[in-house]
């Protein structure tokens, strides 16, 4: 199998099955063996307590993905030359089941890290980032989890006292020893709240918050300078919920909030961090029936996914 993507200069890129940046697919234990990193869609919205339909969004951003080059320029490698990588496919899930979808998302990401494989994952509401977590941390321990997002996640319960939302799961990591909240970082949290410990509930689970007022204060590089900090020494799991960005540049998602970064503040901070020793890492809260012809969140969503497969890339 080769590991490198089809030459959109040879071949339209409006031709073919659309895998992730036009990548070769990996399906058997054999072919994953070979990878470093894959792509893997986590198409659930179970755990939305909002708009749903981030069900859609693994195969919207691979249609717009095939937009996406091999080469990084902000890294300066080729992105495919340094990491084997490939597109798994989407794991199966059991609609309107969240606790049994949980399960099965773990499995399948569990296959990948079995295979010595980092996942790469494109979701479905944030609650498939707790499977992943899982996955991800019964081989390689505990993990220092990097959350971009404007909502802390960190919730008790949502709605009749349930455990398991887009909304809790972070409490949920914390609490089964999954990620060390103390090697954490959360950023980007802004604007109204249920109750006024939304942001200080994380700081009591151990986690650095970083509000998107603290972050335009401080700036990116010291931003990203923290986060090496925090997490030096941790293999990470970096998750990127797609509401940190503002919704004019992101509008897709499940629960939008007003005054956040650009796309282009974001992709800056990402290109920005260095040297994480990343075990994992995902993309979250794409929700295509909101996007509109342009599909601009799903470019958005494909290109935070590469500038992360270049942040790999790079460590690799
Ligand atoms: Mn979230
Ligand atoms: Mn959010």
């Amino acid at each position: 199998m080769s590991v490198l993507s089809i030459d959109s200069l040879e071949t339209p890129r409006f031709c073919g099955v659309p895998t992730f940046m036009r990548l070769p697919q990996a399906n058997s234990r054999e072919e994953l063996e070979l990878l470093d990193a894959a792509i893997i869609g986590l198409p659930s919205d179970s755990g939305a307590p909002f708009r749903t339909g981030a069900r859609f969004g693994p195969n919207a951003a691979r249609a717009m993905s095939i937009m996406l080059r091999p080469i990084n320029p902000y890294r300066g490698l080729n992105v495919f030359e340094r990491l084997r990588c490939a597109d798994a496919g989407d794991a199966p899930v059991v609609p309107g089941y969240l606790i049994e979808t949980l399960d099965r998302l773990e499995a399948s990401v569990g296959t990948l890290v079995d295979a010595g494989v980092a996942p790469f994952g494109i979701g479905g509401d944030h609650s498939v980032t707790l499977a992943a977590l899982r996955a991800v941390a019964r081989r390689r321990g505990p993990l220092a989890l990097v959350h971009f997002d404007s909502h802390t996640d960190t919730w008790d319960s949502y709605f009749a006292g349930k455990e398991y939302s887009a909304g809790t799961l972070f409490r949920r990591a914390a609490e089964e020893g999954i990620v060390s909240p103390e090697h954490s970082v959360q950023i980007g949290m802004r604007g109204s709240q249920f109750a006024s410990n939304d942001v200080s509930q994380s700081a009591d689970l151990g986690y650095e918050v970083v509000t998107t007022d603290n972050l335009f204060k401080i700036g990116a590089e010291a931003l990203a300078a923290r986060i090496a900090a925090r997490t030096a020494g941790w293999p990470v799991y970096l998750t990127f919920d797609l509401d940190f960005v503002d919704p004019a540049f992101a509008p897709a998602v499940e629960t939008p909030e007003a005054g956040g970064p650009t796309a282009r503040e974001a992709l800056d901070l990402l290109r920005r961090l260095k040297g994480l020793d990343l075990a994992g890492c995902d993309v979250v809260e794409l929700c295509p029936p909101f996007d509109q012809p342009a599909q601009i969140t799903a470019l958005l969503a494909a290109t935070v996914l590469a500038e992360l497969l270049a942040l790999k890339a790079e460590a690799t």
